[in-house]
């Protein structure tokens, strides 16, 4: 709100001549409720239910929306990313709200126990959104490819082979979500080298245990790749000058709201025009290849879809597929969390070199 109101005062000069006063415009933000809350130093059982109600009457003077992302999830959840690419809102099923709850006991100390060592998703709020009595839930978590560079490719990982490529219609798109049988036809590998890998590894491997322990499955890994060689060659950074950057950053549907010089989206943006080295401030996911690899890439790797539990529906599901596949019910993604979990694990061991 401080800085809203920084900003606010900063356009003090500009909003005169519309006839706005900057005290009308605060009074406006003030109206959406927003305070500051101190975190407490421990957090208590019942910190986990707070919650509050925020009632937003103008909803449009933010003009800086989300923006709508297609989804190729089966799960009929919509996606948006916020204008500065750092953050993705989904929308979230009864279910997963349910374990949501359950899961944030656990995941607060797991994620303090690891010192923030960790990829599973980095869950920032919750929200129920009441708009004409229609209630939707959704949840803001950290965007795995908050980057300004462009992704070349993606994949989705689950280290299951049944029913897991991209479909014909997916692959029409131009960034297409490939999956397991698309990673390992075209033999693609993560190349990272031993030291790096086996730091991957162990964070892995506790974040698999820690979902295990809960129950949860059907996870995946979300991998983009970014193609240095190939960012070079199309010179989509490098072509740009300064001039359209600026020109383009003032069409933008995003540039609506004034950003402070240190925010994280300036950052962004100065990064889209440098020679593809990490900012390890705004591109948290990002791992550069080294210096065997074949091509020099850069990968943007973290666990996303972990509210799945192994409850009722679930163990349903098994049986249906496995009276489908037959008995060996290995390579099929629907098997109880500790298979799934160890069967992901040797996946991704055998796909990071
Ligand atoms: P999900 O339904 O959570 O499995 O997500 C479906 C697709 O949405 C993924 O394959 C990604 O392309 C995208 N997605 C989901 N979560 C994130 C995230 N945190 N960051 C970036 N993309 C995401």
């Amino acid at each position: 709100l401080e800085v809203l109101v920084m900003a606010l005062e900063a356009l003090h000069e500009e909003a005169k001549p519309l006839g706005l006063e900057v005290s009308w415009l605060k009074t406006k933000v003030q109206s959406c409720e927003l305070s500051h809350i101190n975190v407490p130093v421990m957090l208590m059982p019942d910190d986990f239910k707070a919650h509050s109600k925020v009632r937003v009457d103008n909803h449009l003077f933010n003009k800086s929306q989300p923006v709508a992302i297609d989804s190729p999830g089966r799960s009929g959840a919509r996606f948006y990313s916020s204008c500065d690419k750092m953050y993705i809102v989904k929308t979230l099923t009864s279910d997963e709200v349910e374990q949501m709850h359950a899961l944030l006991k656990e995941y607060h100390p797991f994620v303090v126990n690891r010192h923030g060592k960790t990829l599973l998703p980095q869950y920032l709020a919750m929200y129920r959104l009441t708009v004409d009595s229609i209630e939707t839930y959704c949840v803001v978590m950290r965007n795995v490819f908050s980057t300004f560079l462009k992704i070349h490719k993606k994949y989705d990982l689950k280290g299951s082979t049944v029913d897991r490529e991209a479909s014909v219609k997916e692959l029409e798109k131009d960034l297409p979500t490939l999956k397991d049988n698309d990673f390992m036809k075209e033999g693609t590998k993560i190349h990272i080298g031993e030291e790096a890998k086996q730091q991957l590894m162990e964070t892995l491997t506790a974040d698999v245990e820690f979902l295990m322990r809960l129950h949860l499955m059907d996870y995946s890994l979300l991998l983009g790749i970014h193609d240095i060689a190939k960012a070079e060659m199309d010179g989509v950074m490098q072509n740009e000058s300064e001039d359209d950057a600026v020109e383009e950053e003032e069409e933008d549907e995003c540039s609506g709201v004034p950003t402070p010089p240190d925010s994280p989206n300036t950052a962004a943006r100065e990064r889209a025009t440098s020679n593809g080295a990490i900012d390890p401030d705004v591109e948290i996911y990002a791992i550069e290849s080294n210096e065997n690899a074949p091509q020099r890439e850069i990968y943007f790797m973290a666990l996303i879809d972990v509210l799945t539990h192994y409850g009722v529906k679930k163990q349903a599901a098994k049986a249906a597929k496995t009276v489908k596949y037959g008995s060996n019910a290995d390579g099929i993604s629907t098997v109880e969390p500790e298979q799934y979990g160890r069967r992901f694990l040797d996946f991704m061991n055998q796909a990071i070199v």
